[in-house]
């Protein structure tokens, strides 16, 4: 008999929970009867909802229908820690062979984990991952720079993101094993979910709009989740340094041979103040831009020794 988890994390999520539940319900005994006919294989199911400190009521509507059901399952977190500790605190405690990570808020659909759970059964494949093909119903801004994102992060990263890629998939407890032994503190899943390796399989589909409720990020939050996930996979930026100031020194090098030859020649008087502030501020600029990048990569460092726990557990079942 082999067991089958879809982990759901869950932040201020009150009018979905429903939805997505009787959603995956459905979908569990369509793959329950597909894989008895077809594979002989036995499933059992487990629904592992991770309840982020929600401040409403979501963590009641789960403990509701954990009640009325055994294969369901809930941690809940003493506060938010964000939606990377709450993937790693499912990956943690699920106990599936296959084992699937999905929003609550419908914008994975949970029919594909069927055809997912073909892909790995069928044909071999050790992840079954979704991505978006297109990104309508987005603001076209944030269009804009998740494309970037995705160019920036392939150019600097020897780890390839796929753009569009989402959170949603079906990995085998292998893949699950070789990302729980990945215990890094500033956790970039969509990074870490491609460093691992491992065959994958992708689906694509249409962006779905969330059901209800809305979405938690920010146009910030998700400049600061790119930050994370450059400083994460890339040290291309600690080189900024070292090439600019190569590139300053030889700058000034011809610019001090223009300057004594224009002395020589044209016995030029001292003038150029505004050219000569130009320049201080240009330079300084530069080494505050660079200092900023050492700093960013010393704090990432200095949270990760402090080794503190990625989530904390309040409740659960
Ligand atoms: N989420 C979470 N913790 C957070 C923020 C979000 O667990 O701090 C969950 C949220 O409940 C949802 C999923 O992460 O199930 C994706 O969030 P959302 O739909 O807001 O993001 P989007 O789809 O807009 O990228
Ligand atoms: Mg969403």
């Amino acid at each position: 008999m082999k067991k089958f988890s879809v982990i759901i994390p869950c932040y201020n999520e009150q009018e979905v929970i429903k939805i997505v539940f009787e959603s995956v319900y459905k979908v569990f005994s369509q793959i329950k009867t597909y894989a008895e006919e077809d594979f002989q294989e036995i499933l059992d199911f487990e629904l592992l909802f991770i309840d982020d400190g929600s401040k409403d009521q979501t963590l009641k509507i789960i403990q509701e229908i954990a009640d009325h059901n055994s294969w369901v399952r809930y941690i809940s977190f003493s506060r938010n820690f964000g939606k990377e500790a709450a993937i790693f605190a499912g990956l943690q405690n699920a106990t599936g062979d296959y084992v699937a990570l999905m929003d609550a808020d419908m914008q994975d659909p949970p029919k594909m984990l069927l055809d997912m759970y073909k892909a790995i059964k069928f044909e071999g494949y050790d992840i079954a991952a979704t991505k978006r093909q297109t990104r309508k119903g987005e603001p076209p801004i944030r269009s804009f720079f998740a494309k970037l994102f995705y160019k920036i992060i392939n150019k600097m990263s020897k780890t390839q993101i796929v753009d569009g890629a989402r959170d949603f998939r079906l990995m085998t407890r292998q893949v699950v094993d070789a990302i729980l032994e990945v215990c890094e503190y500033n956790r970039f899943s969509k990074g870490i979910f491609s460093w691992v390796g491992f065959n994958t399989k992708w689906f694509a589909y249409d962006n779905v709009e969330r059901v209800a409720g809305k979405t938690k990020w920010s146009f910030w939050g998700l400049l600061k989740y790119s930050l994370e996930g450059v400083v994460g996979f890339s040290t291309v930026p600690l080189q900024i340094a070292s090439y600019a100031g190569i590139l300053f020194c030889l700058i000034s090098l011809l610019m001090i041979l223009v300057i004594i030859v224009k002395t020589l020649i044209w016995h030029d008087p001292t003038s150029g103040w505004p050219s000569l502030v130009c320049i201080i501020f240009f330079i300084s600029g530069v080494q505050l831009f660079c200092i900023g990048v050492l700093g960013e990569y010393l704090s990432k460092t200095y949270l990760e020794t402090k080794k503190r726990p990625i989530y904390i557990v309040k409740d659960k079942k």
